[in-house]
């Protein structure tokens, strides 16, 4: 809003993060500079207002909880625009953080502007395509946090996109983000951003059915929240019973995933059963599994819709127990179930790694990179033999230089 933009105290205020008065001074000098340096300015494709788009990307990046640098370059990212002297200005001014993430962004901006993928290509060819920008975009970057400021960044153009008045340029920007922007999120594991970015892509692709979908759910929606409701309690009553500590709580289906499903099933908009599904939040991993016996001598499972994603991890390090069950009266119920630790991961993905940094240290911080080191080095397989050495060189340097 115009208060908010005129007040850098307000918006930190709504960043909810904690932050050092360091930070603070480094957030209140990046959002005054962003200010002034985006005057009047509007983005090419959306003519949305820079500025905004810079603060709604940020607090997109607060809400991964990436750190204040991260904040203050995502505000910045786009002043390779506007200043000419951005590379001798940014270190000066903020620090060599700050400067390194706005660099790869700028690399990575320049990259997607030469190599568009071809809308009007086949729907194959436009995934091969996609498949080779989502390496080349991760392989050129040292930091993935330049990666996540990106995807930040196209959130932002997607919450305004609605407000462009162009249908081909709406159209444009949803199927490149459905393309290539929210299968990145999921390779990178970040979920809160993956399904949002799917919603709102599929939402300007297909209107009609979009809202048909939304439309549904929203008619049953108190009568499913109820069920839900008595569902959660039956579990809470089991769980305390088999002394285990956990939360369960219902979980939102996301309209393109349901899409999608509708599609792979071949199911009509009239067999579109609504749906039900909760989440089990437990401490250790043997509770995982007490969890779905407990479920299972209950409720009927539904055959085919077992799937251990903890012993074999989705290839985006995903990890979760998934059954579906007939629950009361006869009603289908999704359920999901995994450790605290393993939900953090499956929603923040990636980014988890530079939460942690924040309070953890020791062991835990040193296991967290290994086992980053591993994924990073899979992705790597995937690349071809010259690229190879530069980018083993690049993540080593990120990962082990502090
Ligand atoms: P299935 O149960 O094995 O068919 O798995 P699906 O791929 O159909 O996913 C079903 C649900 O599992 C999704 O709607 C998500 O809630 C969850 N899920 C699947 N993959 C992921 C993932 O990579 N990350 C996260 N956070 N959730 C996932």
């Amino acid at each position: 809003t115009l208060a908010d933009a005129a007040d850098p105290a307000n918006w930190l205020a709504q960043l909810g993060a904690s932050l050092s008065a360091d930070e603070r001074i480094l957030l209140t000098r990046a959002f005054d500079a962003a200010r002034e340096l985006y005057a009047g300015k509007t983005l090419p494709h959306t003519g949305e207002d820079v500025f905004s788009h810079a603060v709604g990307a940020a607090a997109i990046v607060a809400d991964l909880n990436l750190l204040p640098d991260a904040i203050a370059a995502t505000l910045l990212f786009a002043v390779p625009e506007y200043r000419s002297d951005w590379q001798e200005w940014l270190p000066k001014a903020f620090n060599r953080t700050v400067l390194t993430l706005v660099e790869g962004g700028n690399r990575v901006q320049r990259l997607t502007e030469l190599a568009r993928i071809d809308r009007l290509a086949t729907p194959d060819d436009r995934a091969k395509q996609a498949e080779t920008m989502r390496k080349m975009l991760l392989a050129m970057v040292a930091d993935i946090r330049v990666v996540l400021i990106e995807l930040a960044w196209r959130t932002q153009t997607m919450h305004y996109l609605a407000q462009v008045p162009d249908e081909r340029v709406r159209r444009q920007i949803a199927q490149e983000t459905l393309d290539l922007f929210a299968p990145l999120a999921n390779r990178l594991g970040v979920w809160q951003i993956k399904w949002e970015l799917e919603d709102l892509g599929f939402r300007h692709i297909e209107p009609d059915n979009y809202k048909k979908i939304a439309k549904l759910l929203d008619e049953r929606r108190l009568e499913r929240i109820d069920y839900i409701e008595r569902v959660l309690d039956t579990l809470r009553g089991e769980l305390k019973k088999a002394g285990i500590k956990g939360e369960v709580a219902g979980r939102p289906k996301h309209i393109y995933s349901i899409w999608k499903k509708m599609k792979k099933k071949k199911l009509d908009f009239s067999e579109l059963y609504d749906i039900r599904a909760v989440r089990i939040l437990v401490e250790r991993l043997p509770d995982c599994y007490t969890v779905l016996g407990l479920i299972h001598s209950m409720w009927q499972p539904i055959p085919g819709e077992f799937d251990d994603y903890i012993s074999n991890p989705k290839a985006n390090d995903y990890r979760s127990l998934h059954t579906a069950v007939i629950g009361p009266e006869d009603r289908g119920v999704e359920v999901q179930i995994r450790t605290f630790e393993m939900h953090e991961h499956a929603e923040f993905g990636v980014a988890a790694h530079w939460r942690y940094k924040e309070g953890g240290q020791g062991d835990a911080q040193y296991e967290e990179k290994i086992s980053w080191l591993r994924q990073l080095l899979d992705w790597r397989e995937e690349m071809s033999g010259s690229d190879k050495e530069d980018l083993a060189d690049a993540f080593k340097t990120e990962l082990f230089s502090d």
